[in-house]
């Protein structure tokens, strides 16, 4: 993995590239920030530089034989500590998971939790760093460096050490020479307050709408990709995720839809209700993730010239459209219905009882009087 691999970022990669050349590397470090930023791969990137013997020149070189270790995840100076479950009722060191991980990884280094808890096939399982997996650290970090520059640990989820993390206080408070630990997570709240006090922490932002639009369009480009990246927020997981999904058009889903609500027939209302309910979990969600962003881009519209809104030409001209039926009463009533939907979507609502509410609801906004 190499810092050119990750879209933008590039204040954070200079920053890590500067504590290596200034040979001020800390001790324990903590990537975090939300989910899909893309810090298992800085850290990943980060850890292969570390390593690297060849040439750097703001990256690794990618041609000695560490860089081929840290290709594969293979370098035995970098022990990972992952979410693991218990089989036939045992806990499991990552070490037991970590074929499945080199996988995992190699594939793609943009991956969450929930994607690893699939692929180990323990979806809806309960996973957590394991006692065992903190004891397989402590014995790795009691040996010497095998060949590498450094003896760095990777944490992945350090959140899900839960109160066990107590036990690696010590190796980051008295660190072996050349030690780095290198912890990962989404919610800093939910790790150690002993261990947080003692990480230098690397606050990673949310990619931008553009980074993510170059990386989508490298591999050619996607016809509704301004759709896909402003669902996305940010979030590269995500981002893939609709990609791979297909392109399925959430303008033209939502337009329908607020025709549909505006005419307000119980037939047809009824009739979206059911098909919104066929929509898998994730399009449900997505659809009112589409439609808060695309409120936006109609507010927008009417102080922003057109190049700075984000629609394609033919979404841009129906938009003017439905700007007349809206002001901006109306649309924060809409955005409040859309945000509670999403919130009840995470929660299992029912869809389908869902939509036909909020179908009636943006009815009612819609044909209120201004
Ligand atoms: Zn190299």
């Amino acid at each position: 993995m190499r810092f050119s691999d990750i879209p933008g970022h590039e204040k954070i990669k200079k920053e890590l590239i500067s504590l290596v050349e200034k040979d001020r590397i800390p001790h324990t470090m903590l990537f975090t920030g939300p989910k899909g930023n893309g810090k298992l791969a800085l850290a990943l990137s980060f850890a292969s530089f570390l390593q690297c013997n060849g040439d750097k020149n703001e990256d690794k070189c990618s041609n000695c034989i560490a860089c081929k270790k840290t290709d594969k995840l293979i370098h035995p100076d970098i022990s990972f500590m992952l979410p693991t479950v218990s089989i036939d009722n045992k806990s499991m060191p990552s070490s037991a998971f970590l074929t499945h991980w080199r996988e995992f990884v190699t594939a793609n280094p943009f991956v969450d939790i929930v994607d690893w808890m699939k692929f180990i096939n323990a979806e809806n399982r309960q996973a957590n760093i394991s006692k065992v997996s903190i004891d397989e650290l402590l014995h790795t970090f009691s040996y010497e460096i095998r060949e590498g520059n450094k003896k760095i640990a990777i944490i992945w989820n350090a959140e899900l050490m839960g109160k066990e993390g107590n036990r690696i206080l010590k190796l980051i408070e008295e660190p072996p020479k050349d030690s780095i630990i290198i912890l990962i997570a989404d919610d800093t709240s939910k790790v150690l307050p002993t261990i947080l006090s003692r990480c230098q922490i690397i606050k990673t932002p949310p990619f931008s709408d553009e980074e993510l639009l170059d990386y989508a369009n490298a591999n050619g480009p996607i016809d509704n990709i301004k759709q896909i990246v402003s669902i996305a927020e940010g979030n590269i997981i995500t981002l893939n995720t609709l990609i791979r999904e297909g392109e399925k058009d959430y303008f033209s889903d939502l337009l329908n839809w607020l025709r549909i609500c505006y005419q307000g027939k119980t037939a047809e209302l009824v009739g979206f209700s059911d098909v919104f309910s066929k929509y898998s979990k994730n399009d449900q969600k997505y659809f009112f993730r589409y439609g808060l962003s695309f409120l936006e881009q109609v507010l927008k519209s009417s102080y922003l010239p057109r190049e700075e809104i984000k629609l394609l030409d033919s979404e841009y001209e129906s938009m003017l459209k439905i700007r007349k039926i809206l002001d901006e009463d109306k649309i924060s009533a809409i955005v409040e219905d859309f945000s509670t939907n999403i919130r009840y979507l995470e929660r299992n609502a029912n869809a389908k009882i869902l939509a036909l509410d909020s179908s009636l609801t943006v009815f009612k906004i819609l044909r209120s009087s201004v």
